[in-house]
């Protein structure tokens, strides 16, 4: 076997799978108003292909996690059946799903039947109107019903996603973190990264993780857990644990250089960073019939071309084209 190895010696094991490009809200901070033009049907791959490319992945390229997204993975049809196909890989992957919540708690026991191992679920504000401010549509409470639901279903540890923006949910850290101690959530915040569709980041509105841990710990006793490995999450035991917060600082403090993970696109490409600015097309091959090897191979080739880091402090850094929601997050 080959592994998915870069010019700097990075292996790369973590696969994220994009499922779809469409979603139900639309976070200020990923998509603007209106949405998106979204792929046309005949570009999205189909589950046979998503299952032989992940299969690849994991037999012939050394992936042992995929995590499915998207834009909202949810959304896909015959979700349940795709993942109880990908579980039944052999080696089997660990798989987890990144979701808006909307919708889990109708499918969370299915999902874990299935074989989802664990859940990340975005939560931003615990508050309704916030919650209209943020996402554009009034579902939180579909959301913390989410929540529950996949705490129920065992898709744990549960795994909350927070982006702060300033002056809209940067008051609710304490409040978010309160809730998530409460119910056993492992709450995890992300700095905002220039990945929106209107190309409207703002260094300036954005919440650092220096911010952040001055307003845990006003409260909060946090001290660093040692263990890191490539999990971009910088993991803090809360008042001496057992549970533990996490501050995902892409921005300020990049991980880029312990980075294990890759991207297939919802219509087949393969992405080496969040950042990248070209693609490798998986999918036009797939279709004209190229072999496991041959895709495999491609597959290396892209990864080979990764950048040492994202640049976003580089005065040449240039966001890339898709946005986060056809990246896959
Ligand atoms: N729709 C699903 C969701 O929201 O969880 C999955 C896709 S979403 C793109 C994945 C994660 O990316 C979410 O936690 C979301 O908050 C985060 N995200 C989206 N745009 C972002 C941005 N500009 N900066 C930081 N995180 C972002
Ligand atoms: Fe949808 Fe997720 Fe983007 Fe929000 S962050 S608009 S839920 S894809």
């Amino acid at each position: 076997m080959g592994a998915l190895v870069d010019g700097f010696g990075r292996v790369h094991t973590d696969l994220r799978v994009s499922l779809t490009d469409k979603c139900n809200l639309r976070c200020t901070y990923c998509m603007p108003p209106e949405g998106l033009e979204w792929m046309p049907a005949p570009e999205l791959l189909t589950d046979d292909e998503i299952v032989r490319l992940v299969g690849i992945g994991v037999r012939e390229l050394g992936i042992n996690e995929v995590r499915l997204t998207g834009g909202e993975p949810l959304l896909r049809r015959g979700l349940v059946d795709l993942v109880g196909r990908l579980a039944g890989l052999e080696p089997r992957p660990h798989l987890t799903l990144t979701t808006n919540g909307i919708g889990l708690a109708r499918v969370a026991q299915s999902l874990a039947d299935a074989g989802l191992h664990r859940v990340n679920v975005s939560l931003d504000t615990l508050r309704p109107d916030t919650f209209v401010a943020l996402a554009r549509r009034d579902r939180l409470a579909d959301v913390l019903a989410g929540l529950d639901a996949a705490a129920a279903a065992g898709l744990t540890p549960v795994k909350v996603n927070t982006v702060l923006i300033r002056d809209v949910n940067d008051g609710e850290a304490l409040e978010l973190l309160d809730y998530c101690l409460d119910r056993g959530l492992s709450l995890r915040f992300i700095e905002q990264m220039p990945l929106d569709a209107q190309h409207g980041w703002d260094r300036r509105l954005m919440i650092t993780a220096d911010e952040i841990m001055a307003k845990l710990t006003v409260a909060h006793e946090l001290t660093p857990v040692p263990v890191r490995g490539s999990a971009p999450a910088e993991d803090y035991l809360v008042d001496g644990g057992p549970a533990t917060v996490g501050i995902i600082a892409s921005v300020t403090r990049p991980f880029c250089a312990a980075c294990d993970r890759v991207r297939l696109t919802a219509d087949g490409q393969v992405r080496n960073c969040l950042f990248a600015r070209d693609e490798s097309d998986l999918r036009t091959p797939l279709r004209a019939g190229a072999s496991d090897a041959e895709l495999a191979e491609r597959w290396r080739a892209a990864v080979a071309g990764k950048r040492a880091g994202h640049g976003i402090d580089d005065p040449s850094f240039l966001q890339p084209a898709r946005p986060m929601s056809a990246i896959g997050g």
